[in-house]
């Protein structure tokens, strides 16, 4: 096929990404928009297929086979709330695979007579470290959220040194393998180098900004990919690359303003993880009042206006669509109800408007945190189903702790709270929170989806 033909066709997969984008910023055009990358991606797959000198179909739909095997297999048995670890997983292959076809480009070009240009050791190599890097990087991140590793940053003595002459190790490789293209062992010293750099890079963050972590390694496996689109100069994978590259970036910095860290401090601060619980007995010592399924259908029968706050709890328990069953029979008794999103609310970017989107909660009850805060003291029951850390006060505290300074919902503000959960242990910050100890606070204990089906039963009797 000419080249013209397969630019066009690169073009065209390149404006539906960008549609597709476009498609996932909102609930309602979001499955629209993934059919679009899906599209985008088969035309770019079929046109780079038909545009190289392949030599082995074979091996390409060996591969397919397998990798689709595993994909469907991973993507059908993931928990739902285990998505960061599998997004963390897939970004570390995305890298992974940059340096593979990177050293292949290079053994290759020792092949053919003449010495490769600049642009291509240059890119080979960028591709390398950057690839390498998240590589680890992601798997110390998929590591820590499975719990396989320690959630705690983990910091020695003259760690930052290291990770300077690491860096340095990598760039002066780089240079080796523009002055050398025919050897490889500059190639596999700048991989060696890299890779113990991504490991040290993310060891020392805490557990609790890894979701930051995760979308800025997304970032690089997509600045990898462009990186490689240089060396095989496919023009798709460059568009592609940079696509994710930046819209990983855009998230990372979203994900940065709603946990109130900078990049900097993510990377230098090694806060969060496993902190401290004891010092929540002082807290709720004698302060916490519990409350039952009829107490709160009473509640609920003087309010007016009443707002459910999703937590990761509720997405563990599925408790989504009792929760939408609950509303509705508030909303047939006159009870106006929304919901308030906090941005990092369960495991994943997104993960309760997903949720409530599947339970066909319309769109227009569902409220950005922004949104959200002026209203709650003039809501008369906010319900707190399986949240922590996002209505957690101590974030207001300035003290460093692991949500220190993130931004919140202002629960406390309404009239009565009602917290939904099995006991006072800690969220994913791993500290104890002073809204169950409050005066106007009444905990309702018990699994998620139980104690909401409980409570369906309880106003209906009243
Ligand atoms: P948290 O992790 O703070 O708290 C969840 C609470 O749910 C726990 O305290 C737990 O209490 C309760 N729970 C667990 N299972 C159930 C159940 N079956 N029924 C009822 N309650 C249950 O959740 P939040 O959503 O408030 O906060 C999210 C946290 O996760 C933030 O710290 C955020 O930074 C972090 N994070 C966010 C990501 C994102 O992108 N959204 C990604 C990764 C982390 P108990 O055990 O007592 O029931």
């Amino acid at each position: 096929m000419s080249a013209t033909l397969i630019n066009l066709a690169y073009l065209l997969a390149s404006i539906l990404f960008i549609f597709g984008l476009k498609g996932l910023t909102h609930p309602r055009t979001a499955v629209r928009g993934n059919m679009y990358g899906a599209l985008a991606m088969l035309i770019a797959v079929v046109a780079t297929l038909v545009d190289q000198q392949i030599i082995s179909f074979e091996m390409i739909f060996a591969g397919l086979l397998v990798g689709a095997l595993i994909g469907v297999l991973l993507a059908a048995k993931i928990e739902m709330t285990a998505m960061p670890q599998l997004v963390a997983v897939f970004n570390g292959f995305g890298g992974g695979a940059s340096v593979l076809v990177a050293a292949a480009a290079l053994l290759e070009s020792q092949l053919r007579p003449g010495a490769p240009s600049s642009t291509f050791t240059l890119s080979t190599g960028i591709s390398a470290l950057i690839g390498a890097v998240t590589f680890f990087g992601s798997l110390v991140a998929f590591g820590k959220l499975q719990e396989l590793l320690s959630g705690r940053p983990l910091l020695f003595p003259g760690q930052q040194v290291i990770n300077v002459l690491l860096g340095l190790v990598c760039l002066a490789a780089i240079g080796w393998i523009a002055a050398d293209p025919g050897s490889m062992q500059p190639y596999w010293i700048l991989v060696a180098a890299a890779s113990l750099l991504g490991i040290l890079i993310v060891i020392p963050i805490g557990g609790a900004d890894m979701p930051v972590v995760i979308a800025l390694l997304n970032s690089c496996s997509g600045l990898a990919a462009a990186a490689t689109g240089f060396v095989l100069q496919n023009n798709i994978l460059i568009i592609a690359g940079s696509l994710v590259g930046a819209s990983g970036l855009i998230l990372t910095q979203i994900m940065c303003k709603a946990m109130n860290r900078s990049i900097v401090s993510v990377f230098a601060g090694a806060v969060g993880g496993e902190v401290a619980v004891g010092a929540g007995e002082e807290i709720y010592e004698g302060k916490v009042k519990s409350t039952s399924a009829d107490e709160v259908a009473m509640l609920f029968d003087t309010a007016r206006r009443v707002v459910v706050v999703p937590g990761y709890g509720m997405a563990v328990a599925q408790a989504q669509h009792a929760v939408r069953d609950m509303a509705q029979l508030l909303q047939a008794r006159g009870i106006e109800v929304e919901y308030a999103i906090h941005p990092v609310a369960g495991r994943m970017p997104g993960h309760m408007n997903v949720l409530l989107a599947e339970a066909e909660v319309p769109y227009d009850q569902l409220k950005e945190m922004d949104h959200a805060n002026p209203a709650f003291e003039q809501t008369d029951v906010v319900l707190v189903i399986g949240a922590n850390d996002v209505v957690n006060p101590l974030a207001r505290v300035d003290d460093g702790g692991p949500i220190s300074g993130m931004p919140i919902l202002d629960v406390d503000k309404a009239r009565t709270v009602v917290v939904i959960k099995r006991s006072l242990s800690p969220g994913f910050a791993g500290i104890a929170n002073p809204l169950f100890a409050a005066d106007n606070t009444l905990m309702y204990f018990g699994s998620a989806k139980e104690a909401i089906l409980d409570l369906v039963t309880a106003i209906k009797e009243t």
